[in-house]
């Protein structure tokens, strides 16, 4: 088959077109004919290699897929030939407490497609049938790969962590990004005023198409400023956080008291600071965030199927330009999800 691998760490050039040998099932395995597959700032990560983690190299990246069904392995059940799929991005051992209890995410084996296995950036992967859900039918490939990895994060970020309330307040740092762009429209829907940031008119214009209250230009405007001029000075009660140490400090200086401030990521950077007094005076909570339960992802892809949460696609590449989409990718050049079609 046809996959984007890479034998090596380092910039979009180390991503090889080439062949590779289908990969084997196991028991309760399907094997999946991708259509599409989502990038995602842990594509980039990956590539590029992450301290004190080990990748298995030769390396398919690749977590957001949507495909069909091109054979199953024994054991499957429920699955059939193809049918649409889109999968769980998060593989866990299925056994253990955590795992029984349905907080997968939180299995200390927990993994993801294209991070600690191969992923979707190929023409066929496999997949445990736990995986499977049924791909919503409004959707094409292209928007339903853009669903699953920033959608749960969101929805875990706003709807678990920081238990988001009707009639709070929300700021959406990156709201062009696509977990950004995830969390306007979750935040919404929970019935929460949206402020979202972002660095050019382009993209606010479509953090408002999706949702967004108020809109603040964070290459014009002070962000924290902003925020305690739209909101009386009081701040709001939800920060959402992926940014890292670029916005930190604004994110903190934005947060009302008894705020909640629930982050994913670090793209800028994973060193911050924090005045202990003000963590306590004001009675903030940090709460840290990672991926989403099976069961959360089934609640979200519903609501994509009723239509109230829309993946914003920004551009589609073909897999054989992969090291185009992971550039544009990596200078924020886009709005929503750079997809690769199989
Ligand atoms: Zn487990």
């Amino acid at each position: 088959m046809k996959a984007i691998v890479f034998a090596q760490h380092g910039g979009p050039e180390v991503l090889q077109y080439t062949e590779v040998p289908e990969p084997k099932l196991g028991h309760g395995d399907v094997l999946v004919r991708v259509r599409a597959c989502a990038l995602n700032h842990l594509d980039l990560w990956v590539r590029k290699g992450l301290p004190g983690v080990q990748i298995p190299l030769p390396h398919i990246p690749g977590s957001d897929i949507a495909g069909e069904i091109a054979k199953v392995g024994e054991g499957v059940t429920r699955t059939k030939v193809g049918q649409k799929v889109v999968l769980a991005p998060g593989l866990s051992c299925n056994v253990c407490d955590a795992c029984l209890a349905g907080l997968d995410n939180t299995c200390r084996r927990y993994t993801m497609f294209g991070y600690l296995v191969d992923g979707g950036s190929a023409e066929y992967v496999r997949a445990p049938e736990i995986n499977v859900l049924p791909m919503p039918e409004r959707l094409s490939f292209e928007e339903a790969a853009a669903v699953p990895l920033v959608f749960l994060t969101a929805w875990h970020m706003l709807m678990t962590r920081a238990a988001l309330r009707p009639g709070e307040s929300v700021l959406v740092l990156g709201a062009g990004s696509g977990v950004g762009s995830a969390a306007v429209q979750i935040a919404r829907l929970a019935g929460a005023q949206v402020i979202a940031t972002a660095g050019s008119d382009a993209k606010l214009a479509k953090a408002k198409e999706l949702g967004a209250d108020e809109l603040i230009n964070h290459s014009k405007q002070d962000i924290a400023e902003e925020v305690k001029r739209l909101t009386n000075k009081r701040g709001v009660d939800v920060v959402f956080e992926h940014v890292g140490a670029a916005t930190w400090e604004k994110s903190l200086a934005s947060l009302a008291p008894q705020g909640r401030l629930v982050t994913c990521g670090a793209t800028t950077g994973m060193e911050a600071k924090i005045d202990i007094r003000r963590l306590f005076s004001h009675q903030w909570s940090l709460l840290g965030s990672y991926m989403g339960t099976r069961g959360e992802l089934r609640k979200v892809v519903a609501l994509v199927e009723q239509g109230k949460l829309h993946p914003v696609v920004d551009k589609v590449f073909p897999l054989a330009e992969a090291a185009s989409a992971h550039a544009r990718l990596e200078k924020r050049e886009q709005i929503g999800k750079v997809v690769l079609k199989v």
